[in-house]
């Protein structure tokens, strides 16, 4: 069967659930061949990628390809394309993830698919366009498909595979080192999971009032082991940090489950949430939009409903 590349998401040497989704698709399509770029390497990395099915660990480990935004890993997967004859190449829909896969696209005269939700025979992507109103089925009918996927798209299961290294060495052009990172600010990793990559997701919005009334989303968040999210109207007032801000020109999820409380529904919102597989939406309008979306929906205060529904979850 033919290779399928899997550039791998890692941080501090450890891979990140992404690509253990992203190998158990490349392993229902065909062989999957990880591609590390960047320092980190070891043991663990080794040890979960071949619990995830890749039979080939493609290995360009200088740290060189990070000392430059993007472009470093664009040339190396252009690199393995012109030399492998991979049959696909699959990227985290990352914020990253999508630039490298459009560089990637240019490089190899390719046609490149970002925000893909799933993948079938033939390399036919679920994805959803247009601020996510659309669904539709696309397929690359030009070169090599390069297809950017959401995390949580798919469930990663394990599979042995061999996890052969091979050693690559990319010369980088001048173009790819045209952006330098100059300095790297290490998030703090706080006890919950980060937010597009969290199963489960409980956003808040203008409904929520305040900064302070963000804590009962948080408890809530926590009591499912979840991740924190707002609409961008919580965080323009300050009550929430941009960086949780979901939707169009925030992050774009793909949970399991999606709680949205106090949120009405607008489309630049649901441009971030709608791919997830079961929304929740709390809201005392039965009018807001935001349950023509839902799967389960509850009219009320959020004052009341998220309470006590912590407290139901606390209990089993
Ligand atoms: P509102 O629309 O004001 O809704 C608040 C909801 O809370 C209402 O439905 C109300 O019934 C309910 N509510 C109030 N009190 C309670 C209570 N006690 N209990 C239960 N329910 C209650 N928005 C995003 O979220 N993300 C984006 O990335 C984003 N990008 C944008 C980009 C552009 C270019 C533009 C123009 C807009 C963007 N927006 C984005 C803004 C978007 O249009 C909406 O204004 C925003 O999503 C509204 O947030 P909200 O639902 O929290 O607030």
């Amino acid at each position: 069967m033919s290779e399928i590349l899997v550039l791998v998401e890692h941080v501090d040497g450890e891979v990140k659930k992404v690509t253990l989704e992203l190998l158990t698709l490349a392993r229902s399509l065909g062989t999957p061949a990880a591609v590390w770029a960047g320092p980190g390497y070891g043991e663990p990395a080794k040890a979960r990628l071949a619990e995830y099915g890749a039979e080939k660990v493609y290995l360009a480990d200088s740290a060189e390809i990070v000392d430059y935004v993007v472009g470093p890993k664009a040339e190396l997967l252009a690199t393995l394309v012109a030399e492998k004859s991979p049959a696909a190449v699959l990227i985290a829909a990352t914020p990253e993830g999508k630039e490298i896969a459009g560089r990637l696209a240019i490089k190899t005269d390719s046609g490149v698919i970002t925000d893909a939700v799933g993948l079938s025979e033939g390399f036919v992507a679920d994805q959803s366009i247009f601020g996510g109103g659309v669904n539709v089925k696309s397929r690359v009918t030009k070169g090599t498909p390069i297809i950017a996927v959401r995390p949580n798209s798919t469930a990663p299961e394990a599979a042995p595979g061999a996890a052969a290294e091979e050693q690559v060495t990319v010369t980088l052009s001048d173009a790819a080192k045209a952006a330098k990172v100059v300095e790297r600010v290490k998030q703090e990793k706080g006890a919950r999971p980060e937010l597009t990559e969290a199963a489960i997701v409980v956003s808040g919005g203008r409904g929520v009032g305040s900064a302070e009334n963000f804590a009962i989303i948080e408890k809530l968040a926590d009591s499912l082991g979840a991740a924190v999210g707002a609409s961008r109207a919580a965080t323009d007032a300050g009550w929430y940090p941009h960086q949780f801000q979901v939707g169009q020109t925030g992050k774009t999820v793909s949970p399991q489950l999606y709680i949205a409380a106090g949120i009405s529904g607008a489309i630049q919102h649901r441009a971030g949430m709608q791919t997830a597989k079961t929304i929740v939406a709390i809201n005392k309008d039965p009018e807001a939009p935001i349950f023509e979306l839902a799967d389960f929906g509850v009219v009320g205060d959020l004052f009341q409903v998220v309470p006590q529904l912590t407290e139901e979850i606390e209990k089993r």
